[in-house]
């Protein structure tokens, strides 16, 4: 197995040089951080991420959650890593100091939780789910609640999940049937089902928080009529003893990857003593839980991306060692076998896999980063921010996500045989890695977001955010000589981008809404392209600028190799975008007119 599971140096110089995490540590608010104390918070990652987390990677998979009945058995590592790291302030990391957090700025944290999720994605997932729900009730529920529930689950003692999705909705929210009926106690009584849940049930733990949508007796229909609340396993008395609340674990599901960490199915309200504490307001739940989908949705990609990254690293490793054939102009069989990383083609595997990995891990701490311009800033600059964030999300969730999956299976190629066989850890990165464009809405789900929400926002404020920074990109590459030529590839690619879009839009116009949204999936697809590709420009210039400083901070050859990479990107993948133009503009709604019995044999 692979001793190394992701780049420190590659981590470093997208934060410190690309996407200069010095501009947030300059914000009065992050005025506790800088490039020192980041060293050292990224090593203690590290060194958890090896210590704690990477030695069970292959165990949890091959020892996955088993339903007892009542509960579901997770591995003997998580409850103690759970502690671990609860006593080192992480679940709480982000969170104000004055109560208790550290302040740490999203985009280091997310370099840290990158760290994690390339040691062992399922083991990561349990607490950044903690984090999240603690975020909600934080932000949303009253004093009285977050002193209730937030201490145990700071501590790593309660789990914290997001229960949103049903039997009968999973990418319709729309259809949520789960029940609230108020009580003149305080409490609402819920009733109702939920599947999926991540970590909705495990024995790590003493109790489980879900934070979860229901609908109000009488609310409206539609989302417009789901509320958010607190749901706990076990309630607190006033003595703060635990109490089953009747949420009841029905079962798990078995998933082909991703094993380490269950989901659960669950029936609420089967004795009508399931108490649930409003969080907010009546029927804003999916706008509070909207509040954390930009980070979330950067969380699946950022899941996706450290795979991804963990099984490249594992076959490059493999690459350098396995020894096959000889090169094609020798044809000597008594000269000995060469390393297979000396075959053009087995370099094109590991170009396009680092081009994915490092590209998509840009545009997360690109939105990372982001995430605290909004958190610190007013007016004008945070509308702005706010914007620009919007028409990344749906991008830096599906890109790592769908590539992902791509990536490692030239991961498992790499390997030949090997590759194929469970001895070998790739294969389970591609198993771990499916789940990606499936969870935190679907990459269909994505793709009309992006072309039907975040396109046309604001009469196409945040289109306009996105394509000025692309040209400021652009424009600034244009002054190395060794980046004209992408510069102006990456113009004319932006160019594209906007008669296409445009070209779709005029379906909307005509209120041909269906045709609209038809190849939404496509479009995002293209967009993504371009998206990343200006990431790597932006990579680029960094390079460039490192060469011409010559602080030495970076090797000759990590520099030559991003330079290469980025070579790669434009000449491989970005001209995918020309094909993507042919299908989304000559399909003439083949999709929407196939008849359903047209499939019938
Ligand atoms: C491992 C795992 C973990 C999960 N964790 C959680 C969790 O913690 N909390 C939680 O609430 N949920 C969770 N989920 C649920 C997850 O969010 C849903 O599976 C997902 O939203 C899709 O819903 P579905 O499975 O019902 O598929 P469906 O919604 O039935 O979708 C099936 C297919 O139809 C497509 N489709 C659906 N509607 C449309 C449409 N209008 N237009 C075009 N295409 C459409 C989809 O893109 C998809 O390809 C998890 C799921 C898994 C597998």
């Amino acid at each position: 197995m692979a001793t190394i599971f992701y780049s420190e140096e590659n981590l470093k110089f997208l934060l410190q040089e690309v996407h200069n995490i010095e501009e947030i540590f300059s914000r009065n608010y992050f005025s506790d951080y800088n490039s020192e104390s980041m060293n050292i918070i990224l090593d203690t990652a590290k060194n958890i991420a090896s210590g704690m987390m990477y030695p069970y990677f292959s165990e949890m998979d091959k020892n996955p959650p088993e339903y007892t009945g009542s509960t579901i058995r997770v591995h003997s590592s998580v409850k103690p890593f759970l502690e671990k790291f609860a006593e080192g302030g992480w679940i709480n990391a982000s969170f104000p100091s004055d109560i208790g957090g550290q302040q740490m700025p999203f985009i280091l944290f997310n370099a840290c939780m990158f760290i994690f999720a390339s040691a062992n994605y399922s083991m990561s997932v349990y607490p950044g789910l903690t984090s999240g729900a603690l975020a909600l009730i934080y932000q949303f529920a009253t004093r009285e609640l977050y002193q209730i529930f937030a201490p145990s689950m700071i501590a790593g003692k309660w789990q914290g999940t997001m229960a949103l999705t049903e039997p009968e909705a999973g990418s319709s929210l729309t259809d949520v049937k789960t029940m609230a009926t108020p009580t003149n106690k305080g409490y609402y009584l819920i009733k109702g089902q939920k599947t999926f849940i991540s970590a909705g049930d495990h024995d790590a733990v003493e109790n489980i928080v879900h934070l979860m949508l229901a609908r109000i007796k009488d609310a409206p229909a539609g989302v417009k009529g789901l509320s958010l609340f607190i749901v706990p396993k076990y309630r607190p008395d006033e003595n703060g003893k635990l109490i089953f609340n009747d949420v009841n674990c029905t079962g798990c599901y078995h998933k082909m990857g991703y094993k380490g960490a269950p989901i659960a199915q669950l029936s609420m309200g089967e004795a009508d003593d399931c108490r649930g504490y409003l969080v907010g307001e009546p029927n804003k739940g999916l706008s509070y839980m909207f509040h954390m989908m930009n980070e979330a949705r950067i969380n699946v990609g950022l899941g996706a991306a450290a795979i991804a990254g963990a099984a490249y690293q594992t076959s490059l490793e493999y690459a350098k060692e396995r020894r096959q054939g000889r090169k094609i102009t020798e044809k000597n069989p008594s000269v000995p076998q060469i390393p297979i990383i000396q075959h053009a083609d087995i370099k094109r595997m590991l170009l396009k896999q680092k081009a994915i990995v490092e590209g998509s891990l840009s545009l997360i701490i690109q939105t990372g980063k982001l995430v605290d311009l909004i958190n610190t800033s007013t007016g004008e600059e945070k509308e702005k921010c706010e914007l620009f964030l919007e028409m990344l999300t749906p991008i830096v969730k599906t890109y790592p996500a769908e590539m992902g999956v791509v990536s490692t299976s030239l991961a498992i190629q790499c390997l030949g045989g090997y590759g194929y066989s469970s001895e070998f850890p790739v294969e389970q990165y591609m198993r771990d890695s499916r789940i990606h464009p499936i969870h935190e809405g679907t990459t269909g789900i994505q793709g009309m977001d992006l072309l039907g929400r975040k396109v046309t926002m604001k009469n196409g404020a945040a289109a306009k955010v996105y394509m000025t920074e692309i040209y400021k990109t652009i424009a600034l590459a244009k002054q190395y000589p060794s980046l004209i030529s992408y510069a102006e590839d990456l113009d004319k690619a932006a160019a594209l981008w906007q008669e296409v879009t445009g070209f779709l839009i005029q379906f909307a116009i005509k209120g041909d809404i269906e045709r609209f949204l038809a190849d939404a999936t496509l479009f995002l697809e293209f967009s993504s392209l371009i998206c990343i590709a200006w990431q790597w420009l932006l990579q680029g210039i960094a390079v460039q600028n490192s060469i011409n400083n010559s602080s030495g901070s970076y090797s000759k050859d990590f520099l030559e190799g991003k330079m290469h990479t980025l070579a790669y990107f434009f000449r491989y993948e970005l001209t995918g975008i020309y094909a993507l133009e042919k299908s989304i503009r000559g399909s003439d709604g083949l999709t929407v007119s196939m008849q359903e019995n047209y499939f019938e044999d």
